[in-house]
C-alpha cells in the first residue's frame, strides 16, 4: 500500500520547497503521500502507473469525479474567450440562477473562491446585519480557516470542558483571546445545552454556524429536536442561522438544509458548484444580503476578490450541477445506501468493531463499536487511529483510496461494480487483519 519510486522522488524535491513537501495539511501520506498523474471517472492514477478507485474525489468537491467531459467541454470553450474580468459576465448569472433556483431560501447570492470565503462572508453579514460579534458554533466542526470558526475545530479530548459549557479551544498558539471570547461552543445533537447557551449568549450573538451534518465531527446524523432546538433559539433571539453546506450540498437537490428541514438565513457553498475549480458563495434571504449591495454607495459590508465569479469556475460549476438532476442524485443516494448497509453487515457478522454512519453520496468508517451521536464519541484515540491507518493503508494496497480521517464519497461515474469493490476489499481487510482490530 505504500507510495512509489516516482511519487517518493517527487516528494523528496517537495520537501526542498514546501514545509513538510505539501501545501495542504489533509493531504493524506504513509509516510509519503501518492503524487498523482491523471484522474478519469471514479478512477485516479498515480505517477507509478497504479489505478485507484477515488473515495475522496478532492475531499468531496468532485461529485463527478474526474474530468467530466460536460466541465472539460465548457472549460475548453471558455479557454478561448478569456479567464478573468473585472467586469461581470453572463456566466455567473446563470450559476446564481442555477442554485437560488434550487436550494429554498437562497434569494440572493454573492460568489467567492473558497469555502472558507463562503464562510467568513456568511459570518460578516451576520454581523453587519445584526450589528453583534459573536458566533456559536458545534465542537468538533470544521468550517475553514476563518478564525472564530477555527475555534474547537478537531479539539482534542483534555480540552473540551464541561459537557454542559464546552469550552472555545483555539485552534493554534497565538490565536487571540479575543477570537475565543466571541465563540460559543455546542455539542451536537444536544439540544437543551444548545439552547441553554445560545439563550445565555443571546446579546451578543450575530449567527450560529451549523453544518447539518458536520464531516469532521463525525457525519453524524443531525436529530431532528436538535436542529429544531438550535433554530427555535435563534429565531427567539434574533440571532442568524448559518447552515455551512460546502461539504453537504451534494445531499440534496435543495442542499442540506432542505433535506433536514432547518431554515437558514445564510448559506455556505463551495466544492460541488465549481465543478472541480475553485469557488465559494455565500447566500441567503433577500434582506440579509442587503448588506453586500453596492448599488448606491459603500454597503455595510463590502465584499470582494480578484477571482471571484471568474467565468472558468462559472461555466464549470454550471455544467456540473446541471448534470445533478434529481435522477443522478437518487442514483447517488441509493448506490450510498447499499455501500453503508453492506459495510455495517460486513461488520457485525464478524463481530468487528466499526460502526457507519453517513447520507446520500458520504459515508465514514468509524472504528467504534457504538453508532457517534456528536464530537467526543466520534473522536478516536491514538489506537483507533491506527485502525484506521491500517484500513487505509489495505485499501489503497487493493487500488482503493479510502480516506482515513474523514468522510468518504461516491462520485456519478460510480456504479454497483464500484460499491462491491468497496464492500470486498473491506470484507477481506476484516478477515486478513482482525490482529489489528480485535481488542
Ligand atoms: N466548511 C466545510 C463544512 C468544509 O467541509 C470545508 C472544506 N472541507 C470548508 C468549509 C472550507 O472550504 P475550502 O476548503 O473550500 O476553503
Amino acid at each position: 500500500g505504500a507510495a512509489g519510486a516516482r511519487s517518493r522522488d517527487a516528494y523528496a524535491r517537495a520537501r526542498q520547497v514546501l514545509p513538510g513537501g505539501t501545501t495542504r495539511v489533509t493531504v493524506e501520506r504513509d509516510p509519503v503521500p501518492r503524487y498523482v498523474s491523471h484522474g478519469a471517472g471514479a478512477w485516479l492514477h498515480d505517477l507509478d502507473g497504479r489505478r485507484y478507485l477515488d473515495l475522496n474525489n478532492n475531499y468531496t468537491a468532485l461529485i463527478h469525479g474526474h474530468a467530466f467531459a460536460p466541465v472539460t467541454e465548457a472549460l475548453q470553450r471558455q479557454l478561448r474567450d478569456g479567464t478573468a474580468f473585472a467586469n461581470p459576465t453572463e456566466h455567473e448569472i446563470a450559476l446564481a440562477e442555477l442554485l437560488c433556483g434550487r436550494v429554498p431560501g437562497l434569494d440572493r447570492l454573492r460568489f467567492c473562491n473558497s469555502g472558507t470565503e463562503a464562510v467568513l462572508f456568511a459570518v460578516k453579514a451576520a454581523r453587519a446585519f445584526t450589528g453583534r460579534p459573536a458566533i456559536a458554533k458545534v465542537e468538533g466542526a470544521y468550517h475553514g480557516a476563518y478564525d472564530w470558526v477555527e475555534v474547537s475545530q478537531a479539539s482534542e479530548p483534555g480540552t473540551w470542558g464541561p459537557a454542559e459549557a464546552p469550552s472555545a479551544v483555539p485552534y493554534y498558539r497565538g490565536m487571540p483571546e479575543a477570537v475565543l471570547g466571541d465563540v460559543v461552543t455546542l455539542r451536537f445533537n444536544d439540544a437543551e445545552g444548545a439552547a441553554r447557551l445560545i439563550g445565555a449568549h443571546a446579546d451578543r450573538l450575530a449567527a450560529v454556524v451549523l453544518d447539518p451534518m458536520p464531516s469532521r465531527a463525525g457525519l453524524v446524523a443531525p436529530e431532528p429536536d436538535f436542529l429544531a432546538a438550535v433554530e427555535a433559539a435563534a429565531r427567539r433571539h434574533g440571532i442568524l442561522l448559518i447552515s455551512d453546506e460546502v461539504l453537504n450540498l451534494r445531499q440534496g437537490h435543495g442542499g442540506a438544509a432542505a433535506r433536514y428541514g432547518l431554515q437558514a438565513d445564510l448559506f455556505a457553498l463551495a466544492k460541488i458548484i465549481g465543478g472541480g475549480l475553485p469557488i465559494g458563495a455565500v447566500g441567503g434571504r433577500a434582506e440579509v444580503m442587503r448588506v453586500f449591495d453596492s448599488s448606491s454607495g459603500r454597503p455595510a459590508l463590502p465584499q470582494g476578490g480578484t477571482f471571484a465569479a471568474n467565468p472558468l469556475s462559472m461555466v464549470a460549476g454550471r455544467a456540473a450541477m446541471q448534470a445533478l438532476d434529481q435522477a443522478a442524485l437518487q442514483r447517488l443516494e441509493g448506490l450510498g445506501d447499499d455501500l453503508r448497509r453492506r459495510l455495517a453487515a460486513a461488520s457485525m457478522a464478524r463481530q468487528a468493531p466499526f460502526t457507519i454512519t453517513g447520507a446520500a453520496s458520504l459515508f465514514r468508517i468509524h472504528p467504534k463499536r457504538r453508532p457517534p451521536r456528536e464530537h467526543r464519541d466520534a473522536h478516536c484515540s491514538p489506537a483507533e487511529m491506527a485502525v484506521l491507518a491500517e484500513l487505509s493503508r489495505f485499501c489503497a494496497g487493493h487500488g482503493i483510496l479510502l480516506p482515513r480521517g474523514t468522510s468518504g464519497c461516491l462520485s456519478t461515474p460510480m456504479g454497483p461494480a464500484e460499491v462491491d469493490l468497496v464492500v470486498q476489499v473491506f470484507e477481506r481487510f476484516l478477515e486478513e487483519r482482525a490482529d489489528c482490530y480485535m481488542e
